[in-house]
Parts: C-alpha cells; structure tokens; sequence
C-alpha cells in the first residue's frame, strides 16, 4: 500500500485517492519571467518522479501544471512590482512574448531532463474569468472586501489559516503584506490580496482586465490577480473543489499554499486537498542558491560544462524529495560518471533473448516507492539487480522496467552517446582552461589541467 508523507498532518498517511485507481494532482508550475535555475527544476522531477511512480503503481493520473504569467510581484507578501513586467522593462518585450520566450526554454529543458508532460499547462492569463467568479464568491460571503486600492482576503474569517504551516499568526512568515503600508483602508496586515486594481503604486500596470469590482480610483473595475488566487481558481477548473494531491516547493507552506487553503475551501465549501506534498531545497556548496553570487545555474550551464541533462537527473534521483540536497560540480562529475557506468552496464548485458521482468527485484521496487516516493532506495535496488546473479534477459526486462519510473532512457544508452558525452566534458575543460589563462587565473588552469588528466589527456602550451 502506497503512504505519502502529507505536510498537513506531518504524517506518513495510507494513500485512498477520492476515485479508485484515479489520482487528480496539481504543482505549482514557474513564474515564466526568467530562466529556472536547477533548485526550481528539482521540484519539477521530483513531481515527475510521483507522477511516474502514480503510474507505475496503476494509477490513472491527471497532472496539472500552471504557468503564471501575470500576478507575482517581487515578493511573495504582495509587494513589490509584478515579476512579468519587471522582466518586460529589462528586456523591452511586452509581457506576453516575455511569457512565450521564458515558455519555451523552460519545456525545453524539462523536455531534456525527461520529465513527462503534464495532461493540463493552464496559463493565469487564460483564467482571469475564473479567477474573477471565485473572489466574487468571496466578497459576497464576507470572506473579502474591496478597498480603492485592492480586495482582500479576509484572513480572521478564515478558519485553521495557519493548519499548513502549524504556526500561529503573528509568527507565520505569511502575514503577506506584513511591512506594506500603502493601502491604509487594509484591515489587518496579515490580509492577502485576491485582485489589484489598477491604482496606486500599480496605476501603470501593464497587463490589466475590467472586472466586476469598483474602485474609485480606475474604471471598469480595471487591474490584476494576486498570485495565491491562480492556483485556486485553475485547480478547481480542471481537477474540481477537492484534489488528491498537491506538490510545491517548501518555501509555499507560509504564505502561497496557506492562501490557497483559505481561498479554495471558503469559497468552495469543500476540503481543497487531501494530501500535501512538499519538495525540500537544493543548496549549492551547502549555501543557499543565489543570483548574486552566481550560484543559480541553468541547465544551460550544466550543459555549457559538458555534463548531460540526464546526469542531473541522475543526480537528483540519489537524494529523496524531502531531503535537502547539496549541489557542487564535483557532485555532478560523479553523477555523471555513475550515470555513465549505470549505462555501460545496461550495454553489455546479452540482448539475444526475450526480455523478462523478475517479480522478486519487482516487489523490492514497489515496496520502496510505496514509502513515499523513495527513489534513492529504488535505484539502489536497480544497482543491485545488475549486480546479481540473474540472466542477462532477466536482468534488461527488469531495469527497462524500472526505468519507466527512473527515466533516464535506459534502454537508448549507447557506447557512441557515453565517448561524445566524454568528448564534450573534455571540449568544456578545455575551453574553460583557455579562458582561466586568458585571465591569467593559473591556479584554475593548473586544476583544470590536473582534471583532464583524468581522462588521460595531457595539455602542452607551446
Ligand atoms: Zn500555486
């Protein structure tokens, strides 16, 4: 029997989804303004791997996951400029082709990564309807008011506001808006904002729909959804009022998630989901990952230094979604050198005769996942499967098998892809090499030679 740790009663709970053998499931997609970096595609496999994993296990699963393309300002707690026109001013693209670009690069490197598309890729642009019928119901339950500026949610009307996180309110990080001061007709500074007119500090905003809601200070109701009341409002379109399971980053419990409960379930009268499921950070050099310090890499980047997609995966896959993970280049070259090794062993097994998948490495398989998603113990099973006794024809059919949950392409290895793989490893250090010399950064180029020697090749300099 399946058990999901579920961050809401900090349990690890028998899975019963709401419809036998059905699983509704929904993650809480990029906010489509610049490149994700490795941490933010670590909580996309790791949502791959339990959509895999749902799979795997029988079930029938619908993914959903959003693109927010309008409604993220800078800071979570309502302050802040919105993430999309910010990008839009630094790259002078209006926000819908900054959407599309962002779009693009981010499906290309999920698509690298071998992550499985979702069944649903809703835009919040798209929803804006949506979104506007579920904060009318909550104005017209008391659950909200309307302001000159904003309309809020009501956090005191809410009941439990802080279940998700366990923290009582004046503690919880939430209190979204809890330094923003320019809206004096907001009750409590622990209110959250449903919608932004076109007012105030986002008089100029960019992107902007009439809406049903007056304010004294824009026509038709103009403005914007706040973030929090996207997901609510896609999540009931497509999976209904009450979901199976909800994925998202850790840093969501606070404030993201937290607002979702309160909306979903005030408006819809239902429970919103029954299990929560939460992804942990990935440090790098065990500090966590910064645009200023230059340590929020792209899979670009990964790429640029030789390394496959697939080692990142690989990478990913040895530690278990709530576990912090801890990356550096060496960590990488070490994936990269299991992953190869894993690949050279599915090569060399004897192909001649019909695959076959054996039940007893199978069950050990299920019995791993089955305690929540453990794919590092999984793939240790898969390691040890190789190293057994069985016939090569056993021992394909079943890592094959194993590979639709894995997914690392396991039955397309081949000996050509691990010597360009190495080839372009070796182009990287190289020209990685030259630049240090060029900056006359010797102690770097003295490492970097010391590393290529490792695939027995030696640099003269004449
Ligand atoms: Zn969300």
């Amino acid at each position: 029997m399946l058990k999901i740790h579920n961050t809401i009663s900090r349990e690890k709970e028998a899975f019963n989804p709401i419809h036998k053998n059905e699983v509704s499931l929904y993650y809480c997609g990029p906010t489509v303004y610049w490149t994700q970096h490795i941490g933010n595609l670590r909580g996309a496999l790791c949502t791959d791997l339990t959509v895999r994993t749902l799979k795997y296990l029988g079930y029938d699963v619908k993914y959903v996951r959003n693109y927010t393309d309008v409604g993220h300002l800078t800071s979570d707690s309502d302050l802040g400029v919105d993430k999309m026109e910010k990008a839009s001013e630094r790259e002078k693209l209006d926000p819908l082709k900054i959407a599309q670009k962002y779009i693009k690069i981010y499906e290309e490197d999920t698509s690298e990564l071998n992550l499985l598309e979702p069944d649903v890729k809703p835009l919040a642009t798209e929803h804006i309807q949506e979104m506007q019928d579920m904060i009318k119901t909550l104005v017209d339950k008391k659950f909200a008011y309307v302001t000159d500026l904003a309309i809020y949610f009501n956090v005191s009307k809410a009941k439990n506001y802080t279940c998700l996180s366990g923290q009582v309110l004046e503690a919880n990080i939430s209190g979204a808006g809890a330094g923003d001061i320019s809206d004096p007709q907001k009750k409590s500074p622990h209110d959250f904002a449903l919608w932004f007119f076109r007012a105030g500090t986002h008089k100029n905003a960019l992107q902007y729909w009439p809406s049903p809601f007056n304010s004294a200070q824009t026509e038709n109701g103009n403005g914007f959804p706040g973030w929090h009341i996207e997901c609510s409002a896609m999540s009931k379109k497509h999976l209904g009022n009450t979901i199976d399971i909800h994925l998202g980053g850790i840093e969501h419990i606070p404030i993201h998630h937290t607002n979702e409960i309160a909306q979903s379930e005030n408006a819809n009268d239902a429970k919103f989901v029954n299990y929560w499921m939460h992804n942990e950070h990935l440090l790098v050099d065990n500090k966590k990952m910064a645009k200023s310090e230059g340590t929020s890499y792209s899979l670009e980047e990964i790429k640029a230094k030789g390394f496959q997609p697939l080692a990142l995966r690989f990478l990913f896959s040895q530690a278990h979604y709530r576990s912090k993970l801890n990356f550096t280049w060496e960590s990488l070259q070490a994936a990269q050198n299991g992953f190869n090794h894993l690949c050279e062993k599915v090569i060399n097994l004897d192909k001649a005769s019909k695959p076959k998948v054996d039940n007893d490495f199978k069950n050990q398989f299920k019995d791993a996942l089955q305690d929540d998603f453990n794919i590092p113990e999984a793939l240790a099973i898969a390691h040890k499967l190789l190293k057994s006794n069985l016939s090569d024809a056993l021992k394909y059919g079943t890592i094959i098998d194993f590979d639709k949950v894995l997914g690392l392409n396991l039955a397309y290895c081949n000996k050509k892809e691990i010597s360009e793989g190495l080839k372009d490893k070796i182009n990287a250090l190289i020209i990685e090499r030259d630049q240090a010399r060029k900056n006359k950064d010797w102690e770097k180029a003295d490492k970097i030679r010391y590393e290529l020697t490792k695939f027995k090749v030696s640099i003269e300099d004449k």
